[in-house]
């Protein structure tokens, strides 16, 4: 029979039945996972995890095979629920997301969740949309959420990364995707983050741009700062006047020579190297009689320049700044 000639009242109740179906074949496929599991066949059959055996035999991938082997384990647990796999009411990945929450706050507490807290649990969450069952495993579990970022590189050269958004920067980041819809169709989360990412660099970073000195005579010698060479001009060091702040054109010259890398290096020879907190750094104080030229500059992040300034000034009179904010301007201009 095809399914062409079938009219849409037949169609659709034909596929009511089918999905019912799906979902007692679901619910067995747990209930025999469950025992295979609990008799630990899959030693006998070479190998050390039911998750292995399902991979390896039945061609599940990782993903889903530690889907059903999670859902199953809970399923041992709190058997009711076994019908209302079959209804509907819960879905294998539903289960698997739980089982896996409440591992993880069985390790964190060391202890033994009870099956009929899981139970109870249970109830609570039934019937909820994937995400409000997220919020609802969050609001349980404070350490359901990762607690770091994760990278995971992949063969092909992309690289997935788990990370954790509060509501608040979620609604941000959907709005922004929602925006760059105009732009591409179909713009995900990772096009808009790399979006904002474009826009943050293009005003924000030194290294992607050259800041022309306002003094038109120096023109020619700005066109050949842009080789980066490293030696800066003549005509670029700054004004003999130590009060004077370093010009944006000689600040965007020295970010740009050094890379953006914090230039502190050990008697051993090791760089530093960071990007972050980045500041500018007078090698000699100006207090001390330190000039604007670049020769006296370098990059520095906000760390080593807290440490080269109390080796100059002194622990106790830059305490003060350990709390300030970070910012572009070095402590010791
Ligand atoms: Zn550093």
């Amino acid at each position: 029979m095809s399914l062409q000639n079938l009219n849409n009242h037949d169609l659709l109740s034909g596929f009511k039945t089918l999905v019912q179906r799906e979902r007692r074949v679901s619910r067995e496929v747990l209930e025999y996972i469950a025992e295979i599991e609990s008799r630990r066949i899959f030693l006998n059959e070479g190998y050390t995890s039911t998750h292995d055996w399902l991979v390896a035999v039945h061609n599940y991938s990782h993903g889903a095979a530690g889907r059903r082997v999670s859902a199953a384990r809970m399923l041992c647990a709190v058997p009711e629920i076994s019908e209302k796999i079959e209804t509907g009411e819960f879905c294998m990945s539903s289960l698997s997301r739980i089982q896996s929450a409440i591992r993880i706050e069985e390790k964190r507490s060391g202890e033994v969740m009870s099956a009929e807290k899981k139970s109870e649990m249970l109830d609570e969450i039934e019937l909820k949309p994937k995400a409000e069952i997220e919020r609802s495993l969050a609001e349980l579990f404070s350490s359901t959420a990762p607690a770091r970022e994760m990278r995971q590189p992949k063969a092909d050269g992309f690289t997935r990364m788990h990370v954790t958004f509060s509501e608040e920067q979620m609604q941000k980041i959907e709005r922004a995707a929602e925006l760059l819809s105009h732009k591409t169709e179909s713009a995900s989360i990772a096009d808009a983050l790399v979006a904002m990412a474009e826009i943050v660099i293009a005003s924000n970073d030194p290294l992607e741009k050259i800041v022309k000195p306002r003094n038109k005579n120096n023109d020619a010698q700005v066109d050949r700062c842009g080789v980066l060479t490293g030696d800066a001009p003549a005509t670029w060091l700054a004004t003999p006047n130590k009060t004077a702040a370093i010009k944006p054109s000689t600040r965007n010259f020295v970010f740009r020579r050094d890379d953006g890398r914090c230039q502190f290096e050990t008697a051993d020879g090791v760089v530093c190297g960071s990007r972050k907190f980045t500041q500018i750094d007078h090698m000699l104080p100006r207090a001390l009689g330190g000039s604007n030229d670049v020769e006296n500059l370098r990059v520095l992040c906000r760390s080593h320049n807290l440490l080269m300034a109390e080796q100059v000034f002194g622990a106790a009179k830059m305490a003060s700044y350990r709390k300030a904010p970070a910012s572009n301007q070095s402590l010791r201009e």
